[in-house]
């Protein structure tokens, strides 16, 4: 149907048929209805497609994930309750106790937390790296019970761009799939797949909602991992589910084999599912998310510039300033511009930070990022708090690193806004 990003936005995912709904229908229900004891009996066996209890599967999140879906370029596609789960969901359907990953030593905190903390009390171990890693090392570190490798596009809060085909290419040497956490970029910047990742996943919270209302993940999959092909590394793809009444994945379900499984295994025992009135929200934000990418992406690269000129300005990250350090890969992932988030630091460390941000008048501190309203926060003493200074060095995180999300207002109020707290410190 539809081809570019602003279109499929709008259009993919529920498409009325004469007399429907014009806009997507929220199906507020646990349950669904059937005739018979035995048409329900065909959807517990997987025998028949259809819905049964929405802690599994609801139409309204269903349309909205495909419509994510279609964005990417995947085969399938799956909500979670929030960008965490997604993460978890996403590592966990291939790994079990015994098994290892390599990811990206500068990814989100929470997604560091996940794997070095949460994930290790279940046996899975974690190798961390610096993403600017050569081949050759990154090589270096697979061992036999490597099952995937793990990135985001651009880093949360460093501003740091992937060089996804590196790591792509490493990974499919190996025989294992490369996740990509495609939260800040979004597919109206970036599509993941159109480099080599196998599997992308997001945090719905952030731009793909757009207004920070409503906490939410998504797990999509390209359908290009062959998991036949490396039948020993992924038993539980490629070999009998005794839980499914023996069904084998990967054989009965094809492309959608991965995202079936993480419905039928992993939302059954684990249950984190999304509201389907947060979906609707979702979708809301999906509607928009490619024209508001391009404001976002102008208005940060106007702030990044006037950040750069200011003497009281330490340093400044954004991929998309020419002598970026990431400009390089920017330009070759991020063509049309990266995402709305910079990074920056006054001069005077921790305490002049500090004393910068509560001086702000229209941007504010929040925990969030990545929505209409330009916010920031010091990583520092807030999303990271909780890590070492060498833990923090080791995410790319400096001590005193503010990381700005530029909104939606008007750049110049923005810039007036900076100013005026940079006059007073
Ligand atoms: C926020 C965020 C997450 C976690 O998502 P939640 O929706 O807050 O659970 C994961 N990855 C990235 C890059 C994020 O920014």
């Amino acid at each position: 149907m539809s081809t570019k990003i602003e279109t499929k936005g709008i259009h993919e995912g529920w498409v009325p048929k004469n007399g429907e709904p014009r806009q997507v229908p929220v199906y507020q229900s646990t349950t669904f209805k059937y005739d018979s004891s035995d048409d329900m009996g065909k959807l517990f066996d997987l025998e028949a497609e259809g819905y049964f209890y929405t802690r599994l599967q609801n139409p309204t999140n269903d349309f909205v994930a495909n419509k994510i879906c279609a964005m990417e370029g995947g085969v399938a596609a799956m909500l979670t309750s929030s960008g965490q789960a997604a993460n978890f969901f996403a590592m966990f359907n291939i790994c079990e106790a015994g098994d290892h990953f390599i990811a990206s030593s500068s990814i989100y905190g929470g997604t560091y937390n996940l794997f070095g903390v949460s994930m290790k009390k279940m046996g899975i171990d974690c190798t961390f790296v610096d993403q600017n890693i050569s081949e050759e090392e990154l090589d270096k570190l697979f061992r036999p019970n490597t099952k995937a490798v793990f990135g985001e596009t651009i880093t949360n809060p460093s501003v740091m761009v992937l060089d996804i085909e590196k790591f792509a290419r490493v990974a499919h040497k190996h025989g294992v799939p490369l996740i990509i956490d495609n939260t800040f970029a979004t597919p109206a910047k970036c599509r993941p797949f159109e480099w080599g990742a196998d599997i992308v996943t997001h945090s719905t919270t952030k731009y793909m909602d757009g207004q920070a209302v409503s906490v939410g993940g998504c797990i999509v999959d390209s359908g290009n991992f062959d998991w036949m092909a490396h039948a020993e590394k992924f038993p539980g793809l490629t070999t009998p589910d005794e839980s499914y009444h023996g069904i084998t994945y990967a054989e009965k379900f094809g492309k959608g084999a991965y995202i079936t499984k993480a419905t039928a295994q992993l939302m059954r025992d684990l249950g984190a599912i999304q509201s389907p009135q947060n979906a609707f929200y979702l979708n809301l934000g999906l509607e928009t998310l490619a024209v508001r990418m391009d404001r976002h992406c102008e208005n940060a690269l106007k702030v990044a510039q006037y950040l750069k000129a200011q003497d009281k300005v330490a340093w400044v990250h954004y991929p998309d300033l020419e002598d970026d350090e990431y400009n390089a890969l920017a330009k070759k992932y991020l063509p049309n511009g990266s995402c709305g988030v910079l990074a920056f630091a006054v001069k005077g460390g921790r305490a002049k930070a500090i004393e910068f941000m509560d001086s702000l008048q229209l941007a504010s501190i929040v925990t969030h990022v990545a929505d209409c309203k330009t916010c920031l926060l010091h990583p520092a003493s807030h999303t990271h708090r909780q890590l070492t200074d060498e833990q923090l060095e080791e995410s790319g995180v400096a001590p005193d690193l503010i990381r700005l999300s530029v909104g939606l207002e008007n750049a110049d109020d923005i810039i007036a806004d900076i100013q005026q707290a940079l006059n007073r410190i």
